[in-house]
């Protein structure tokens, strides 16, 4: 490690509660993913550091809604400004606590002050209408309200990025909320949230706490002052969450995992299909809900894609995320490690064969070297569980119709990739996959102005886009006679 890396400040994280950092009831350990060294403390919330919490946003909540959406968009603008005022500071922390190399902690960071400023846009276009009325004494008014305080889930796979939609799209909504962040990553989200301290947002509007995740997703989805829960997480806890939300009749948005299916007819520019499919499907180690990961090529073409994108895979530097010209990081935990290998195992054991890497990087970090795997049986796990994490598996196909009986198999429904000089095809392939987002010859998905969301078990709800702003609105109806 170099001596610049090392010098690096982690900062320990405390709960952002009513206006104020607070110590939770206990505090553990985070560790940086490429060394497995402490690097830091978080705060874990106790229950009254929950009730605080919620109360908080309870009145903070009664403050906010009334603020001019002029004035909450001029201070959401003066957040995402410390935001990239602080880039390279903020980068260098996600790094650390998340192991992805320097130049995607950069991006993520810029973008999410671009996905700040996009929703401090909305916030001044959340129009409402008149309807005609049946007599003319009468006034019939749509108003758009915020719903109310918001409980917020995010993951630690991209931390920032997962928590400045929610709580963006909330705060130009009128809504406060208590974001649980991810536990693994605390300290660049944190960042986040200063940010928005520092732009001025008055107490309560925004808390940010940790914890046992089932323990404040029981509490804070019951407590009474919450009307709406937005979780970022696989589809197994999304399912848990969203029977919880049901159960006390709150809204509930819900962006869970994918198993995205990259088509590749053999009409495409092959090597550029290969090369921006490999680049994608490394970004953060593989740990990206909408990461192409089911690599399906029409047979004709299987050769010389494969062969290209085995070349760029191979090419790929794998080291500590802060080193210079690192393009892939460690993984996030000692979990997504052991998932690897465990389906590694079980593709090889059913006859795939592995053209590159296949097992773990060295004994320190939690490094898995980026893996192709060919031949893979249907009955492998790969082929039906999420991998989030860097192997693909590449499978063939003979004609569209099979191609597309492939793409819609899983239950997922998040993201799809197609690679095609066929306009006709491309047009096919956007009607006929079910997937809440589909990108064609190129990588254009997750920008703040676009959609973002799934369908099946991916979840439902829309973090991107005009649509994001639904989530955390509600509608009145005011009819008048004068
Ligand atoms: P996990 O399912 O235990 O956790 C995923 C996320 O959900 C974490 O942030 C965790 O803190 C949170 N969580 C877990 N249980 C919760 C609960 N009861 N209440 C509230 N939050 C809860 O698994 P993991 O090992 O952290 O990640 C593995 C899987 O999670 C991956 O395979 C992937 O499918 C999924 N995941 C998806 C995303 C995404 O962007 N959609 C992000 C991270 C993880």
């Amino acid at each position: 490690m170099s001596e610049s890396t090392l010098s690096r400040h982690y900062p320990n994280t405390q709960l952002y509660i009513d206006g104020a950092w607070r110590a939770g009831s206990r505090d553990t350990a985070v560790v940086n993913p490429a060394t497995e060294a402490e690097i830091g403390r978080l705060s874990l919330a106790g229950e009254q550091h929950l009730a605080d919490a919620a109360e908080a946003a309870g009145r903070g909540f009664a403050a906010w809604r009334k603020v001019s959406a002029f004035d909450r968009s001029k201070l959401m603008r003066r957040a995402a400004q410390n935001l990239r005022d602080r880039a390279e500071e903020v980068a260098a922390i996600m790094t650390m606590e998340q192991g992805k190399p320097l130049v995607e902690s950069r991006i993520e960071v810029l973008g999410a002050a671009d996905t700040i400023d996009w929703f401090a846009e909305e916030a001044r276009r959340t129009y409402g209408r008149v309807i005609p009325a049946r007599a003319g004494n009468v006034r019939q008014i749509v108003t758009r309200e915020p719903v109310g305080p918001v409980a917020a889930f995010t993951p630690w796979n991209f931390p920032i990025n997962q928590a400045v939609r929610k709580v963006s799209a909330a705060l130009a909504a009128g809504c406060s909320v208590v974001l649980k962040g991810p536990e693994e990553t605390p300290a660049s989200c944190a960042a986040l949230v200063q940010a928005y301290i520092d732009a001025g947002l008055p107490a309560g509007v925004l808390n940010l706490v940790f914890g046992v995740p089932a323990d404040v997703s029981k509490f804070l989805i019951a407590h009474p002052l919450i009307r709406k829960i937005s979780f970022t997480g696989s589809t197994a806890v999304g399912k848990l969450l969203a029977a919880m939300a049901g159960e006390h009749m709150k809204r509930a948005t819900m962006e869970l995992g994918g198993h995205a299916p990259a088509l590749v007819f053999a009409d495409a520019d092959i090597p550029r299909a290969a090369k921006l499919l490999a680049g994608a499907k490394f970004r953060n180690a593989g740990q990206v809900c909408i990461s192409p990961t089911r690599f399906i090529v029409e047979e004709s073409a299987y050769e010389e894609f494969t062969e290209h994108f085995v070349a760029t895979t191979k090419k790929l530097k794998v080291g500590n995320g802060l080193e210079e010209g690192v393009q892939m990081g460690a993984l996030a935990n000692g979990r997504r490690l052991q998932a690897m290998e465990r389906l590694v195992a079980d593709a090889v054991e059913q006859g795939a064969k592995v053209l590159t890497g296949g097992e773990r990087i060295g004994r320190e970090g939690y490094f898995f070297a980026p893996t192709v795997l060919a031949n893979v049986p249907m009955s492998a796990r790969i082929m039906t569980e999420e991998p989030f994490g860097p192997i693909a598996p590449i499978s063939t196909f003979k004609s569209y119709d099979e191609a597309i009986v492939e793409a819609n198999r899983l239950p997922y429904g998040l993201a799809a990739y197609a690679y095609t000089r066929s306009s006709s095809t491309s047009a096919a392939v956007g009607e006929d996959i079910e997937s809440g987002m589909v990108s064609i010859n190129h990588h254009g998905l997750g920008i703040p102005e676009t959609p973002f969301g799934g369908v099946k078990d991916s979840g439902y709800g829309s973090e991107g886009g005009s649509e994001a702003m639904e989530a955390y609105l509600v509608t009145k109806f005011v009819s008048e006679a004068r």
